[in-house]
């Protein structure tokens, strides 16, 4: 048994066994759970983007009924390296950092944070390789009805509902359009400005300096600067049993396509032919200036073979507030009011880029050893070689109580570097 089963042994004495709980959710969910249909479609002109499809994975190893499926987008930049690591890694290090032995609503309230130590973890793990390219991630995790999207970067998924109602489950970290981002960038020690050329004039779009980045959140970009990070915004949503479509695709689309002429351009279409049209729909209106990835998939009523094609209605009013243009995810707040069509329920979103609010406040214990367990990278580690995530310099375990995560070393030195607390290697300036 882990430390955490017996953790909350301790705290929790009714726990269901887990098999009363497997029996239960094989019961239930044979009748609920829906059906996931998905196609992909890509064109490429740098060879920047990646993608992974997972539609097997599992809760509970060899139990069927526990399966849930991953999809998710990287958009490379500066070299390959940083999108094809976290395609390689990313989920692992986020199922890592899920409790054992917990049931399945437990661990949809696990997920959240887990994407966080997941993502920063896989940052941290990639900075060590010494290589200085970097990716946008979109990680989408389907289990039920429930989705939840972790986000760095500008690469999308919206949510196409039956009733007409598109939204997005992201926010774009781009310099340009997120105030917010800009000012948590300039606050922890970058500079936000336009390329300066041709005696003074300044072109382009909002980049962070060092650097020269458009994004201000990303995985990888060692040569950067610790104020780009790879901290997620995170959603969490509930979906009717009537079911919908998510498009997740790289930047190349949504340069091209608003999020409502991208569903429209496939609506009632099978997911395969969807993801074809999508990029042939941006391809039409902008030619290929950018790679090009597009994932659409398809969260079916179980006694439904394919989405009903849904007649064009008039728009719902409110759509227009939901989704848009970029210019209005004005900051990683921004609330969509989903659930005030009463289609979709909210079920979490957070988006803020302090690894300390994002951890909650519980830290682990492994009773084994009477070792803690790092929130980010999971590894056991004597209290005294790591701290709380709160902790100030001088903190001493003996005399304070803990409060929040346990940090190992390594990662509580990320954490500093990422607030801006400790100076980052600096590079040259373009
Ligand atoms: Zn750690």
């Amino acid at each position: 048994m882990s430390s955490r089963e017996v953790l909350r042994m301790k705290s929790r004495p009714t726990l269901v066994p887990l098999g009363t709980l497997i029996g239960r959710e094989l019961r239930s969910e044979k009748l609920e759970k829906p059906t996931i249909k998905y196609g992909q479609a890509a064109l490429a002109k740098k060879g920047e983007d990646y993608f992974l499809i997972k539609a097997d994975c599992q809760r509970v190893p060899g139990n069927p009924s526990t399966s849930f499926s991953v999809f998710a987008i990287f958009d490379g930049h500066n070299g390959i390296s940083a999108a094809i690591f976290a395609k390689e890694n990313l989920l692992n290090n986020v199922l890592s950092a899920i409790p054992q032995g917990i049931d399945r609503e437990e661990w949809l309230q696990a997920l959240p944070r887990a994407l966080v130590a997941g993502f920063v973890k896989t940052d941290i793990e990639f900075q060590q390789k010494g290589e200085t390219s970097g990716t946008t991630v979109t990680f989408v995790v389907i289990d039920g009805w429930t989705v939840t999207v972790a986000s760095v970067g500008d690469s999308r998924c919206i949510l196409d509902t039956q009733v007409c109602v598109v939204s997005l489950l992201t926010v774009d970290h781009r310099l340009e359009e997120n105030e917010e981002e800009r000012e948590r960038v300039t606050a922890s020690g970058g500079e936000v400005g336009r390329l300066n050329i041709f005696g003074g004039h300044e072109v382009g779009p909002l980049r962070c300096w060092p650097g020269g980045l458009c994004l201000s959140r990303s995985i990888g970009d060692t040569d950067v600067g610790e104020f780009i990070v790879p901290i997620p915004h995170v959603k969490q949503v509930k979906l009717s049993n009537a079911g919908g479509r998510l498009i997740i695709a790289s930047d190349g689309i949504w340069d091209a396509l608003s999020s409502d002429i991208a569903a429209q351009s496939c609506r009632g279409l099978p997911a395969e032919l969807a993801a074809k049209l999508v990029v042939k729909e941006a391809l039409r209106s902008r030619g290929l200036k950018d790679d090009t990835t597009c994932l659409v998939v398809d969260i079916i009523p179980f006694d439904h073979p394919v989405l009903p094609p849904t007649p064009r209605k008039k728009q719902h009013p409110l759509s227009s507030l939901i989704f848009g243009k970029r210019s209005q995810n004005s900051g990683n707040k921004t609330k969509n009011k989903l659930s005030v069509v009463g289609v979709v329920e909210e079920l979490f979103e957070e988006g803020s880029a302090m690894l300390a609010e994002r951890l909650g406040k519980n830290f682990s214990l492994n009773s084994n050893s009477g070792l803690l367990r790092c929130a980010v990278c999971q590894a056991d580690q004597s209290p005294i070689d790591g701290l709380s995530v709160n902790s100030g310099p001088y903190f001493s375990p003996s005399s304070k109580p803990w409060e929040g995560p346990f940090l190992c070393a390594s990662c509580r030195k990320k954490k500093d570097a990422m607030e801006g607390k400790t100076p980052s290697r600096r590079t040259m300036t373009a």
